[in-house]
């Protein structure tokens, strides 16, 4: 009986991707069977009801459609871990002290290095208080909660691991990184955190910052003196850290330095830190590496252009929230011209709203496309086609788009033919029926084991999910003609 379930899992797994799976479906365990009834466990309650939230339904549905039986389901939670993990043991260790003249030079680099011994910063033993400092209070945006935040399977890793860490800070994904696109709601995330802690951990210190603001504080405290305050507030009087856009130091030596300072002196105490970008770790030119190490201990999620129907959800949301009427046809239509940007979606219903308010008309879909007919012509002027995905592929692997089409089964060619038919699948409208026919009239079940195998070596492979990210960014940013 036992079966049903990892049968059930297996099945899903292809559909929910490897890393989905590995993060909320594999930890839980089926215990026993009992009538019509699944026993399983989580590892806490955290995990229990994020399961029971978003991946339940769908396990049940698997679980009907394999052995035509409805199950109820029972959940514990793994015995000693109900409460949330106690403070872990530190070493004692010297607390560091800074010479604030040293660091009132223009060169905190070079002092960063001679004020630091090995030895990081630690926690107080916890029977000794801290004497409580004021602490300011991060500056978050009104707008951007958990609740006003769409979920859709372009964003569903970083949503869900963001708010893994608003449940549990310092406890899973530490760090988490998150990274994609000019507006695809990075920022969006990172403040819904700052505000779902604000309101149920009101204890906790939070410091939200862009890395460039992250950078000039850090510049003036060294002009002016006050770099203890800095070092106080970033690493002492901080217990989860924010940092928006981390890409912007790259290159700047002393900030990054005084970075892996700080995410040393914060992890070291498990304190939260969440950072995004717009790329990977490894592809942040002129980071430092062991910077670029760092970041990738914890959890590295995407945010991707948003699908057809994310999209429509968040310009409903959006027009509600303007309290704006407009039909789902319109917004169908305004979904389908701009794709690629978040922001630049909502900007469109703003555009159309206003117009149609200032004239006094209806907004329909012939005004939607008058209004907005420059940016989206320039939005479709290059539809993403197989053909153009099959070229890229192709430069990519230095091999011929023949072969992409052909019946060579050698690795060489046939890695690259099944990472393009899944690329097809994912950027593309098109079907499996489709792409077979694309790729010299390959059956479909050919194209959907293809699509399988990418999505579950991506989980394996480090240097094709690479292959895999790098052309997904190419085909996605900038459109070949
Ligand atoms: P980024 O930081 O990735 O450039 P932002 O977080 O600033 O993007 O998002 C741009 C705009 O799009 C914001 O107004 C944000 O609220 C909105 N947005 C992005 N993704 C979503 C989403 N999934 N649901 C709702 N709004 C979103
Ligand atoms: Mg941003």
């Amino acid at each position: 009986m036992s079966n049903i379930w990892s049968e059930a899992l297996e099945g899903l797994e292809p559909r929910l991707g490897a890393q989905t799976f590995d993060l909320w479906l594999r930890p839980i365990a089926l215990d026993k069977v009992e009538a019509d009834c699944l026993h399983l466990t989580a590892p806490n309650r955290f995990m229990k009801e994020w399961f029971e939230n978003h991946y339940l339904g769908v396990v049940l549905d698997e679980i009907r459609a394999r052995t035509e039986r409805s199950f109820e389901v029972e959940i514990a939670i793994a015995e000693g871990e109900a409460e949330p993990r106690s403070e872990t043991a530190q070493a004692a260790a010297p607390v560091e002290v800074v010479d604030a003249e040293d660091v009132a030079s223009a060169e905190p680099a070079s002092l960063t290095a001679q004020v630091r011994p090995t030895a990081f910063l630690v926690e107080p033993a916890p029977t000794k208080k801290k004497p409580v400092r004021p602490h300011e209070p991060p500056k978050l945006s009104s707008r951007y909660h958990f609740e006003s935040f769409i979920h859709g399977s372009s964003n569903d890793l970083a949503a869900s691991a963001a708010w893994a860490v608003a449940q549990a800070p310092g406890e899973r994904f530490n760090p988490l990184f998150i990274y994609g696109g000019v507006g695809l709601g990075k920022t969006h995330l990172l403040h819904a955190i700052g505000h779902h802690l604000q309101e149920h951990r009101p204890e906790l210190r939070i410091a939200l910052q862009s890395a460039e603001r992250f950078m000039n504080e850090f510049i003036t405290a060294v002009r002016s003196n006050s770099f203890d305050e800095f070092r106080r507030r970033y690493r002492e009087d901080c217990d989860v850290l924010l940092i928006d856009d981390i890409q912007f130091i790259s290159g700047r030596d002393r900030t990054m330095d005084e970075f892996f300072h700080v995410f040393n002196a914060l992890y070291e105490a498990g304190k939260q830190i969440v950072v995004t970008a717009d790329r990977v770790p490894g592809d942040m030119q002129g980071m430092e590496e062991r910077l670029t190490s760092r970041l990738n201990w914890g959890l590295v999620a995407d945010v991707k252009a948003p699908d057809l129907e994310t999209r429509v959800a968040i310009l409903q949301q959006k027009a509600e929230e303007d309290a704006v009427e407009i039909s789902g046809e319109v917004l169908l239509h305004i979904a389908g011209l701009i794709r690629s940007n978040v922001r630049e979606l909502e900007g469109a219903l703003v555009r159309v709203s206003t117009f149609a308010a200032l004239k006094g008309v209806p907004i329909t879909v012939d005004f939607a496309t008058s209004v907005l007919g420059d940016q989206a012509t320039a939005e479709q002027a290059a539809p993403l086609t197989i053909e153009t995905i099959q070229k890229v592929v192709a430069a990519h692997f230095a091999i011929r788009i023949a072969d992409l089409k052909g019946p060579r089964r050698h690795k060489g060619i046939a890695r690259p033919r099944m990472i393009a038919m899944y690329l097809a699948r994912e950027l593309t409208p098109s079907s499996f029926p489709e792409i077979g026919l694309r790729f010299g009239g390959k059956d479909h079940s050919t194209v959907i084991n293809a699509c399988k195998r990418i999505r579950t070596l991506q989980g394996l492979e480090p240097e094709l999910a690479a292959n895999v990210q790098s052309l997904r960014r190419q085909l996605s940013s900038d459109l070949p003609d």
